[in-house]
């Protein structure tokens, strides 16, 4: 199974619009690793045809002509936030029908409010925080995280997931602060891989709904984590070269997520 980063940005992606900042220049200048599209993942198994995507960006119709994807076999949600969920229309014309995983609340959310009219079919599989789903070959289990919403008057609770992927343990924290629920936490302990929002890179004063750089490092070290992927990144970090260098100049226990990273499961 190989892991891609189809969208490393935060919620407005980078650069942002109208932004002359030294990483929002960077990146219009240099395009990747410095451009980030908003936050999408795929878990692929391109011999067996197969691929899931968590969350479906608003830039997702690029994605996967980047990534060169026909076809996407199921979809995975975290939460409701727009810039998580707003490419689901891009399937329209492209496929009849597609599988969606989530919690009740979300799933319904995402295909009757921001669903096109229902064009494109559905089938709603809900889920439950901590029960372990099997979908062909990728065995999956959300659970809650910490990301209180922005006035929307909606109460749905964001997850996470946690996969086993042939013995490897994948965890992708979606959008989440540090505050993550001690049942969550002992959930997804130890993985091989950890997936990380590490929103901004200066002390939080006003931050609770994401984490910054340096708490999700700190998640990294206390879950024991072999190695962590920084996503949901926003134009405020340093350009991504010298966020690296910051981080863990090897590279080798924590990585700046970037747009079109690969790994192997
Ligand atoms: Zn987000
Ligand atoms: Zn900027
Ligand atoms: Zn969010």
């Amino acid at each position: 199974m190989e892991l891609v980063v189809l969208g490393s940005g935060d919620t407005v992606g980078v650069p942002k619009i109208g932004c002359s900042c030294p990483t929002c220049t960077i990146a219009k200048e240099k395009g990747i690793p410095d451009a980030r599209t908003r936050f999408s993942i795929m878990l692929r198994d391109i011999e067996a045809g197969f691929n899931m995507l968590i969350d479906t960006s608003p830039d997702m119709r690029l994605q996967l002509i980047r990534e060169g994807v026909e076809r996407v076999s199921a979809v995975l949600y975290t939460h409701h936030h727009w810039d998580h969920v707003l490419g689901f229309n891009d399937f329209y014309r492209v496929q009849a029908v597609i599988t969606v995983f989530g919690l009740k609340e979300t799933v319904d959310y995402v295909l009757d409010r921001v669903g096109f009219g229902n064009l494109v079919k559905a089938k709603r599989k809900y889920i439950q925080p901590f029960e372990s789903v099997k979908y062909k070959s990728v065995e999956f289990t959300a659970f809650p995280v910490y990301h209180p919403h922005l006035n929307d008057g909606l109460n749905i609770q964001p997850v996470g997931y946690m996969f086993r992927l042939e013995g490897a343990k994948l965890v992708v924290t979606g959008d989440t602060g540090i505050s993550i629920p001690e049942e969550s936490l002992n959930l997804i302990h130890e993985p091989d891989v950890l997936i990380a929002d590490a929103f901004i890179s200066y002390p939080k004063h006003f931050l609770d709904h994401h984490m910054t750089v340096e708490e999700a490092v700190r998640l990294a070290e206390q879950l024991e984590a072999r190695k962590t992927i920084l996503v949901h990144l926003t134009h405020a970090n340093p350009p991504h070269a010298e966020l690296q260098k910051r981080v863990d100049p090897t590279a080798d226990k924590i990585i700046v997520g970037y747009d079109t990273l690969k790994l192997k499961i």
